[in-house]
C-alpha cells in the first residue's frame, strides 16, 4: 500500500471509529498504529487490543449504570465473604447460587440468620453477581418496599408501581422480620410476591423463622399466602453462627446469644392443585 492510500485508510478507520462510538480504541488508534510499524505487535494483536479495551470500558460503564438503578446500599462480594468465619454455611452452595441458575428458573432464595451473620453481604454479592451477568437486579428492604407500595396505593398508582417492580430480573428483599411491618403491608406486599411468582427470582433475607411471619406481617392468613408463594420454588440457606460485626467482641456476649439461633422451617406450604416439585429444605440437601 502507498503511503497516501494508508493515511487514507487510517483516516477511514478513524471515521468509523467515531460513527461506531468507540472514544477509547480512537484515542489508542495512533499509539496503536506506531506499535505495528515498529514490529512489537502484528495487525491481529492491534485489532485485539483496540477491541478489548473499548468492551472493558463499555462494560465497566455498563455494570456501573446497573449497580446505580439496581440501588445496592454497599458495594460486596462473594470474594470478600469470609467462609471460614461461618463454618455453617456451605460454601459449594453460595457458589452455586453464584452461577445464577436461580435466577433464570424464577426461583426465590431466602437467606436465613441472626444479625450479623452475613445475609445482606451475601444478598449484595449475588446481586453484583447478576448485575455483572447483565442482569437487572432491584435491592430495596422490606420495610421501604411497603412503603413505596402502600404510597402508590394512596395515590392510585399500585398497578404501575407493582409493573415496575417486576421488571428486574432479581429483586432481593432485606430485613424481613426487622421491624413491624405497617398494617396493610403483608397483604400489599402479598400482591407483589403474586405478581412475580414463578416469573421472577428473588431474594429474601430474614433474621426471623417462618414460622413467626405471622406475627411480622401482623396477619397469619396473609403469612402463609405469602409463604405459600415464597417456599414453592425455593433455596432456603440458613446460616446458624455468630455475629461478624461482633466477631471482636464475641467473650463478651453470653454465650445463649453466640450460639446457633435456629430457625424453623414451617410446614409444607399446602397449595390446591399440582403438588410442588420440591420441597424447600431437600432441593439442594
Ligand atoms: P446481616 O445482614 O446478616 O445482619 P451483614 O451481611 O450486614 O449481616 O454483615 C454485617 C457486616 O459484617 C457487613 O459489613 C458484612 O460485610 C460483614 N460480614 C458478615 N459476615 C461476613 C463474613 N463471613 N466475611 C466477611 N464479612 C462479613
Ligand atoms: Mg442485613
Amino acid at each position: 500500500m502507498t503511503l497516501t492510500a494508508a493515511s487514507s485508510r487510517v483516516d477511514n478507520i478513524r471515521r468509523s471509529l467515531v460513527g461506531l462510538k468507540m472514544p477509547l480504541a480512537l484515542e489508542m488508534l495512533d499509539a496503536t498504529l506506531r506499535r505495528i510499524e515498529q514490529g512489537q505487535i502484528d495487525g491481529i494483536e492491534a485489532l485485539d487490543d483496540l477491541l478489548t479495551e473499548e468492551l472493558t470500558l463499555r462494560e465497566n460503564r455498563r455494570i456501573k449504570a446497573a449497580l446505580r438503578m439496581a440501588r445496592l446500599p454497599i458495594l460486596k462480594t462473594i470474594a470478600g465473604f469470609d467462609f471460614s468465619f461461618q463454618p455453617s454455611l456451605d460454601r459449594n452452595r453460595i457458589m452455586a447460587l453464584a452461577g445464577l441458575d436461580f435466577i433464570n428458573r424464577a426461583e426465590v432464595v431466602h437467606l436465613l440468620g441472626p444479625p450479623g451473620t452475613g445475609k445482606s453481604h451475601l444478598a449484595t454479592a449475588l446481586a453484583v453477581e447478576a448485575v455483572r451477568a447483565g442482569r437487572s437486579v432491584y435491592f430495596i428492604p422490606l420495610a421501604d418496599l411497603v412503603a413505596i407500595l402502600a404510597k402508590a396505593e394512596r395515590e392510585g398508582t399500585l398497578r404501575e408501581k407493582i409493573r415496575f417492580l417486576c421488571r428486574a430480573s432479581l429483586l432481593v428483599v432485606d430485613e424481613i422480620g426487622y421491624l413491624p411491618v405497617t398494617p396493610g403491608g403483608g397483604n400489599l406486599f402479598f400482591q407483589l410476591v403474586n405478581a412475580r411468582y414463578e416469573k421472577g427470582a428473588m431474594i429474601l433475607t430474614s433474621n426471623r423463622g417462618f414460622a413467626e411471619w405471622g406475627e411480622v406481617f401482623g396477619d397469619p392468613v396473609v403469612a402463609t399466602a405469602l409463604l405459600d408463594r415464597l417456599l414453592h420454588h425455593a433455596v432456603v440457606v440458613q446460616i446458624e453462627g455468630s455475629s461478624y460485626r461482633m466477631r471482636q467482641h464475641a467473650d463478651l456476649l453470653p454465650e445463649n446469644n453466640r450460639a446457633t439461633a435456629h430457625i424453623n422451617l414451617p410446614p409444607a406450604p399446602r397449595r390446591r392443585g399440582r403438588p410442588p416439585k420440591v420441597q424447600p429444605d431437600q432441593q439442594y440437601g
